[in-house]
Protein backbone atom coordinates (compact mmCIF):
# COMPACT_ATOMS: atom_id res chain seq x y z
CA UNK A 1 0.00 0.00 0.00
CA UNK A 2 1.31 3.42 -1.35
CA UNK A 3 2.71 5.91 1.61
CA UNK A 4 0.22 7.96 3.75
CA UNK A 5 1.27 11.59 4.77
CA UNK A 6 0.01 14.63 6.49
CA UNK A 7 3.29 17.19 5.66
CA UNK A 8 2.92 20.90 7.10
CA UNK A 9 4.29 23.88 5.09
CA UNK A 10 4.86 26.41 7.61
CA UNK A 11 5.72 29.58 4.93
CA UNK A 12 7.35 32.18 6.65
CA UNK A 13 5.54 32.13 9.40
CA UNK A 14 7.13 31.87 12.91
CA UNK A 15 10.02 32.67 14.84
CA UNK A 16 12.56 30.18 16.27
CA UNK A 17 11.44 29.79 20.08
CA UNK A 18 7.62 29.59 18.31
CA UNK A 19 8.36 27.16 15.78
CA UNK A 20 10.41 25.28 18.50
CA UNK A 21 7.51 25.58 20.78
CA UNK A 22 4.78 24.01 17.97
CA UNK A 23 6.87 21.48 16.96
CA UNK A 24 6.93 20.43 20.06
CA UNK A 25 3.33 20.19 20.90
CA UNK A 26 3.25 18.66 17.84
CA UNK A 27 5.75 15.34 18.54
CA UNK A 28 3.68 14.62 21.63
CA UNK A 29 0.68 14.50 19.91
CA UNK A 30 1.99 12.80 17.45
CA UNK A 31 3.66 10.04 19.89
CA UNK A 32 0.16 9.84 21.70
CA UNK A 33 -2.09 9.92 19.39
CA UNK A 34 -1.01 8.46 15.95
CA UNK A 35 -2.07 4.51 15.63
CA UNK A 36 -2.23 4.49 12.07
CA UNK A 37 0.85 4.17 9.66
CA UNK A 38 0.37 7.69 8.54
CA UNK A 39 3.89 9.38 8.40
CA UNK A 40 3.37 13.11 9.43
CA UNK A 41 6.06 15.76 8.21
CA UNK A 42 6.95 19.28 9.04
CA UNK A 43 8.60 21.82 6.59
CA UNK A 44 9.96 24.81 8.30
CA UNK A 45 11.77 27.74 7.90
CA UNK A 46 15.87 26.78 7.09
CA UNK A 47 16.60 28.37 10.63
CA UNK A 48 13.91 25.90 12.41
CA UNK A 49 15.55 22.74 10.47
CA UNK A 50 18.57 21.64 12.75
CA UNK A 51 16.62 22.18 15.83
CA UNK A 52 13.10 20.59 14.92
CA UNK A 53 15.27 17.37 13.47
CA UNK A 54 16.81 17.00 16.96
CA UNK A 55 13.27 17.66 18.64
CA UNK A 56 12.05 15.09 16.49
CA UNK A 57 14.57 12.54 16.23
CA UNK A 58 13.00 9.61 18.82
CA UNK A 59 9.90 9.69 16.63
CA UNK A 60 9.62 7.09 13.87
CA UNK A 61 6.41 8.58 12.73
CA UNK A 62 7.54 12.68 12.15
CA UNK A 63 10.27 13.67 9.71
CA UNK A 64 11.37 17.62 8.99
CA UNK A 65 11.41 19.13 5.49
CA UNK A 66 12.43 22.11 4.13
CA UNK A 67 9.84 24.31 2.01
CA UNK A 68 12.54 25.05 -1.01
CA UNK A 69 16.60 24.83 -2.29
CA UNK A 70 18.54 25.91 -4.80
CA UNK A 71 19.40 23.98 -8.09
CA UNK A 72 23.11 24.64 -7.98
CA UNK A 73 25.13 22.58 -5.94
CA UNK A 74 26.86 25.33 -4.01
CA UNK A 75 28.61 28.81 -5.17
CA UNK A 76 27.90 32.26 -5.36
CA UNK A 77 24.18 32.26 -5.18
CA UNK A 78 24.18 34.80 -1.97
CA UNK A 79 21.69 34.24 0.73
CA UNK A 80 20.55 30.95 -1.29
CA UNK A 81 20.73 27.42 0.97
CA UNK A 82 21.51 24.08 -0.99
CA UNK A 83 19.92 20.66 -0.90
CA UNK A 84 23.11 19.39 0.28
CA UNK A 85 23.11 21.64 3.90
CA UNK A 86 19.41 21.09 4.00
CA UNK A 87 20.40 17.44 4.19
CA UNK A 88 23.23 17.98 6.26
CA UNK A 89 21.49 19.04 9.60
CA UNK A 90 18.97 16.00 9.11
CA UNK A 91 16.16 17.18 6.98
CA UNK A 92 14.62 14.27 4.80
CA UNK A 93 12.18 16.08 2.56
CA UNK A 94 12.28 19.38 0.70
CA UNK A 95 8.50 20.89 -1.15
CA UNK A 96 9.16 22.42 -4.33
CA UNK A 97 7.16 24.30 -6.78
CA UNK A 98 4.82 25.58 -4.38
CA UNK A 99 2.68 27.69 -6.09
CA UNK A 100 3.83 30.98 -3.82
CA UNK A 101 7.68 29.78 -5.74
CA UNK A 102 6.24 29.80 -8.80
CA UNK A 103 3.99 32.98 -8.42
CA UNK A 104 6.35 35.56 -6.61
CA UNK A 105 10.17 34.04 -7.56
CA UNK A 106 9.53 32.95 -10.86
CA UNK A 107 9.89 29.49 -10.28
CA UNK A 108 9.42 27.51 -13.90
CA UNK A 109 9.14 23.49 -14.26
CA UNK A 110 12.11 23.76 -16.34
CA UNK A 111 13.96 25.41 -13.03
CA UNK A 112 11.93 22.81 -11.14
CA UNK A 113 13.42 20.02 -13.02
CA UNK A 114 16.73 20.90 -12.12
CA UNK A 115 15.76 21.29 -8.39
CA UNK A 116 14.03 18.01 -8.13
CA UNK A 117 17.42 16.66 -9.78
CA UNK A 118 19.92 18.20 -6.81
CA UNK A 119 17.26 17.53 -3.90
CA UNK A 120 17.54 13.42 -4.91
CA UNK A 121 20.93 13.59 -5.22
CA UNK A 122 21.98 14.32 -2.12
CA UNK A 123 18.80 12.23 -0.60
CA UNK A 124 16.07 14.68 -0.03
CA UNK A 125 12.77 13.66 -1.31
CA UNK A 126 11.20 16.33 -3.03
CA UNK A 127 7.25 16.97 -2.14
CA UNK A 128 6.65 18.39 -6.07
CA UNK A 129 3.16 20.33 -5.91
CA UNK A 130 1.45 20.92 -9.02
CA UNK A 131 -2.25 22.64 -9.68
CA UNK A 132 -3.91 25.38 -12.11
CA UNK A 133 -4.76 28.71 -10.95
CA UNK A 134 -8.62 29.88 -11.15
CA UNK A 135 -8.06 31.72 -14.38
CA UNK A 136 -6.82 28.04 -16.07
CA UNK A 137 -9.61 26.35 -14.57
CA UNK A 138 -11.99 28.91 -15.77
CA UNK A 139 -10.52 28.53 -19.14
CA UNK A 140 -10.85 25.03 -18.59
CA UNK A 141 -7.43 24.12 -19.41
CA UNK A 142 -6.55 22.88 -15.97
CA UNK A 143 -5.44 19.43 -16.87
CA UNK A 144 -3.02 20.83 -19.76
CA UNK A 145 -1.26 23.06 -17.08
CA UNK A 146 -0.84 19.98 -14.79
CA UNK A 147 -0.01 17.78 -17.78
CA UNK A 148 2.60 20.45 -18.72
CA UNK A 149 3.77 20.47 -14.88
CA UNK A 150 4.25 16.77 -14.73
CA UNK A 151 6.21 16.79 -17.76
CA UNK A 152 8.32 19.53 -17.89
CA UNK A 153 9.34 19.24 -14.01
CA UNK A 154 9.47 15.47 -12.91
CA UNK A 155 8.91 13.18 -16.16
CA UNK A 156 12.76 13.96 -17.24
CA UNK A 157 13.02 11.00 -14.37
CA UNK A 158 13.89 7.35 -14.75
CA UNK A 159 11.35 5.06 -12.94
CA UNK A 160 13.72 4.21 -9.60
CA UNK A 161 14.33 8.50 -9.16
CA UNK A 162 10.94 8.84 -10.01
CA UNK A 163 9.88 6.49 -7.17
CA UNK A 164 10.69 8.24 -4.62
CA UNK A 165 8.53 11.27 -5.19
CA UNK A 166 5.82 12.26 -3.26
CA UNK A 167 3.76 14.43 -5.43
CA UNK A 168 1.36 17.51 -3.68
CA UNK A 169 -1.71 18.57 -6.02
CA UNK A 170 -2.86 22.13 -5.06
CA UNK A 171 -5.39 24.12 -7.16
CA UNK A 172 -3.94 27.61 -6.56
CA UNK A 173 -7.07 29.08 -5.94
CA UNK A 174 -7.63 27.24 -2.97
CA UNK A 175 -4.64 27.61 -1.28
CA UNK A 176 -4.91 29.92 1.49
CA UNK A 177 -8.27 31.11 0.29
CA UNK A 178 -10.52 28.97 2.37
CA UNK A 179 -12.26 27.59 -0.74
CA UNK A 180 -11.63 23.82 -0.52
CA UNK A 181 -11.82 22.00 -3.65
CA UNK A 182 -14.95 19.79 -3.61
CA UNK A 183 -13.51 16.08 -3.10
CA UNK A 184 -14.92 14.91 -6.56
CA UNK A 185 -13.39 17.73 -8.02
CA UNK A 186 -10.12 16.62 -6.01
CA UNK A 187 -10.36 13.09 -6.94
CA UNK A 188 -10.86 13.94 -10.45
CA UNK A 189 -7.38 15.42 -11.00
CA UNK A 190 -5.30 13.37 -8.58
CA UNK A 191 -6.67 10.08 -10.68
CA UNK A 192 -5.87 12.00 -13.69
CA UNK A 193 -2.25 12.76 -12.42
CA UNK A 194 -1.86 8.62 -11.63
CA UNK A 195 -3.25 7.74 -15.14
CA UNK A 196 -0.77 10.59 -16.86
CA UNK A 197 1.90 8.43 -13.84
CA UNK A 198 0.78 5.35 -15.18
CA UNK A 199 1.10 6.08 -18.71
CA UNK A 200 4.77 7.16 -18.23
CA UNK A 201 6.63 4.97 -16.09
CA UNK A 202 3.39 1.69 -15.85
CA UNK A 203 0.79 0.98 -13.33
CA UNK A 204 2.69 -0.29 -11.01
CA UNK A 205 4.87 2.91 -9.91
CA UNK A 206 1.60 5.07 -10.33
CA UNK A 207 -0.02 2.51 -7.78
CA UNK A 208 2.88 3.47 -5.17
CA UNK A 209 2.81 7.38 -5.69
CA UNK A 210 1.87 9.02 -3.05
CA UNK A 211 -0.42 12.09 -3.90
CA UNK A 212 -1.17 14.81 -1.54
CA UNK A 213 -4.12 17.06 -1.44
CA UNK A 214 -3.55 20.58 -0.81
CA UNK A 215 -5.52 23.57 -0.56
CA UNK A 216 -7.67 25.06 2.69
CA UNK A 217 -7.37 21.62 4.43
CA UNK A 218 -8.66 21.75 7.83
CA UNK A 219 -9.72 19.05 10.81
CA UNK A 220 -13.72 19.21 9.23
CA UNK A 221 -13.04 18.44 5.21
CA UNK A 222 -9.87 16.34 5.71
CA UNK A 223 -11.52 12.90 6.09
CA UNK A 224 -13.84 13.79 2.99
CA UNK A 225 -11.32 14.46 1.16
CA UNK A 226 -8.33 11.93 2.77
CA UNK A 227 -11.77 9.27 1.86
CA UNK A 228 -10.75 9.50 -1.71
CA UNK A 229 -9.38 6.69 -3.52
CA UNK A 230 -6.68 8.65 -4.86
CA UNK A 231 -6.08 11.25 -2.20
CA UNK A 232 -3.14 9.95 0.02
CA UNK A 233 -2.92 12.84 2.59
CA UNK A 234 -2.68 16.56 2.46
CA UNK A 235 -0.19 19.72 2.42
CA UNK A 236 -0.97 21.41 4.72
CA UNK A 237 -0.45 25.34 5.17
CA UNK A 238 -2.86 27.59 7.72
CA UNK A 239 -3.63 24.62 9.63
CA UNK A 240 -0.11 23.07 10.36
CA UNK A 241 0.49 25.98 12.72
CA UNK A 242 -2.53 24.74 14.86
CA UNK A 243 -0.64 21.63 16.81
CA UNK A 244 -4.20 20.60 17.59
CA UNK A 245 -5.77 21.08 13.80
CA UNK A 246 -2.56 19.60 12.35
CA UNK A 247 -2.56 16.10 14.04
CA UNK A 248 -6.32 15.83 14.18
CA UNK A 249 -5.74 16.18 9.92
CA UNK A 250 -3.52 13.52 10.80
CA UNK A 251 -5.42 11.66 12.97
CA UNK A 252 -7.80 10.89 9.85
CA UNK A 253 -5.95 7.79 8.88
CA UNK A 254 -5.76 6.32 12.43
C1 LIG B 1 -0.05 25.32 1.21
O1 LIG B 1 0.58 26.33 1.48
O2 LIG B 1 0.55 24.38 0.64
C2 LIG B 1 -1.45 25.23 1.57
C3 LIG B 1 -2.14 24.20 1.18
O3 LIG B 1 -1.96 26.27 2.31
P1 LIG B 1 -3.41 26.32 3.03
O4 LIG B 1 -3.62 24.98 3.69
O5 LIG B 1 -3.32 27.44 4.01
O6 LIG B 1 -4.41 26.55 1.95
Amino acid sequence: MRKKIVAGNWKMNLDYEEGLTLFSEVVNMVNDEITGQQHVIVCSPFIHLHSLVTLGKASTKLSVGAQNAHQAESGAYTGEISAKMIRSVGAEYVILGHSERRQYFGETNELLAKKVDIALKHALVPIFCIGETLQEREAEIHFDVIKRQLTAGIFHLDASEFAKLVIAYEPVWAIGTGVTASSAQAQEIHIFIRNEIAAKYGQSIADGTTILYGGSCNPKNAAELFGQADIDGGLIGGASLKSRDFVDIARVFN
